[in-house]
């Protein structure tokens, strides 16, 4: 199969890939759409086993992007940056500088921002080369770590999500959070002061620690917490938490949290909405960290300051189009991923002339 026949491929308008030998910088920058503005999403730095597989990370996530800023209502398309490498051992600032000048030669199609692997510390230096680099600190415009924000929405998302299995508040709702490390960390603390029982996770033990440690949660074995006695299930680590093993042993009614690409398949939505649970479709409920970034975009081309109410105004937004995919999916009897991906797509679509 060539790039072009690739289902992963399918609706992308370019896909760059650069090498600088001196800095040993690889890495791909899938635009996935421009449609609604500059394509915008994190970059991602994970040690691949080989450029194939970079390459479907890569594609997937850009494509992510465009249906999380168009459901977020951002003037931005969906873009996304891998670096091959592993992020313990391998970066520096010169590889960090080739990447900022990777990103000036897509001449503002792509802005970057981060993701897994990847700091603010480590775009200060690719922005030295392009200014198409964004979710930094210590500027008028910077948004800095957008967890927080991402961790605002995830919050209200799995209130509302509850609202709609249980009718009732948190207040006494066990959650069982999967992963506490930035989302994760934020979102229990939350969790905890809006009177949740939590049940976590992580395999980062210290971090587990400390989290459990602040809010009195108990703490289980990673592979356990899908058996926990719990009302919401919160996927906070990495991508397909949900497959149909792990959803014939959740207990509670509600999948709410913070990861990307939650759903291990298609299949896994669906049993999901035919056991009768209710799914708050990951790119919609963590929006809040992309809408923080957009926040920074828009400062910087307009010459002007971050503005924290611009930002609270846009995840209101984002909560209300969450709600009302909840309700259309009891009213229409359908999967809230495919009333999402439905919403999504009808605002990417290109106007006809
Ligand atoms: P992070 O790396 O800070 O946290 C992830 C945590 O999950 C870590 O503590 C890690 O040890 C833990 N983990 C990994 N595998 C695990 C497993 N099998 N079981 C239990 N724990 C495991 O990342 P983050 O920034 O908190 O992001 C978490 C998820 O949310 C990711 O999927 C990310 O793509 C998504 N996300 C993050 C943001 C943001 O603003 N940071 C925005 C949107 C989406």
């Amino acid at each position: 199969m060539t790039l072009f026949d690739s289902p992963a491929f399918e609706g992308h308008e370019a896909v760059h890939a650069f090498h600088d030998a001196p800095s040993g910088l690889k890495c791909i920058i899938a635009v996935h759409s421009t449609v609604r503005g500059p394509s915008a999403g994190g970059c991602r730095m994970w040690p691949y086993p080989n450029a194939e597989a970079a390459l479907e990370d890569a594609l997937k996530l850009s494509r992510a992007m465009s249906y999380k800023n168009a459901v977020a209502d951002l003037e931005l398309g969906g873009g996304k940056a891998v670096i091959i490498g592993d992020s313990r051992t391998m970066k520096t600032p010169a590889l960090f500088e080739a990447f900022g000048r990777a990103v000036e030669q897509v001449c503002g199609r792509y802005w970057a921002a981060e993701d897994v692997g990847v700091s603010p510390a480590d775009l200060a230096h690719a922005r030295k080369h392009s200014r198409y680099v964004a979710g930094l600190d210590g500027h008028p415009a910077a948004s800095g770590d957008p967890s927080p924000v991402t961790a605002d929405g995830v919050f209200r998302g799995i209130e509302l999500s509850v609202r709609r299995a249980y009718g009732s508040g948190l207040s006494g709702v066990t959650v069982a959070v999967q992963g506490v490390g930035h989302v994760g960390g934020f979102l229990v603390d939350k969790l905890k002061a809006a009177g949740a029982q939590l049940v976590l996770t992580d395999v980062n033990e210290g971090a587990l620690r400390q989290a459990a440690d602040r809010t009195g949660a108990r703490i289980v074995k990673p592979e356990a917490i899908f058996d926990a006695d719990a009302q919401v299930f919160a996927p906070c680590a990495l991508g397909g938490a949900i497959t149909l093993e792990t959803l014939g042993r959740l207990k509670g009614r509600v999948v709410a949290g913070g990861a990307n690409n939650q759903l291990a398949s298609v299949e896994a939505g669906r049993a999901l909405f035919e056991k009768g649970m209710v799914y708050a479709p990951d790119y919609v409920i963590n929006g809040g960290g992309i809408i923080n970034v957009a926040a920074e975009i828009r400062a910087l081309d307009q010459g002007e300051a971050y503005e924290p109410a611009w930002v609270q105004a846009k995840l209101d937004r984002l909560m209300g189009t969450l709600d009302e995919i909840l309700q259309r999916s009891r009213d229409e009897g359908r999967p809230t991923n495919e009333i999402a991906g439905e919403i999504a797509r009808s605002r990417i679509t290109r106007p006809s002339a």
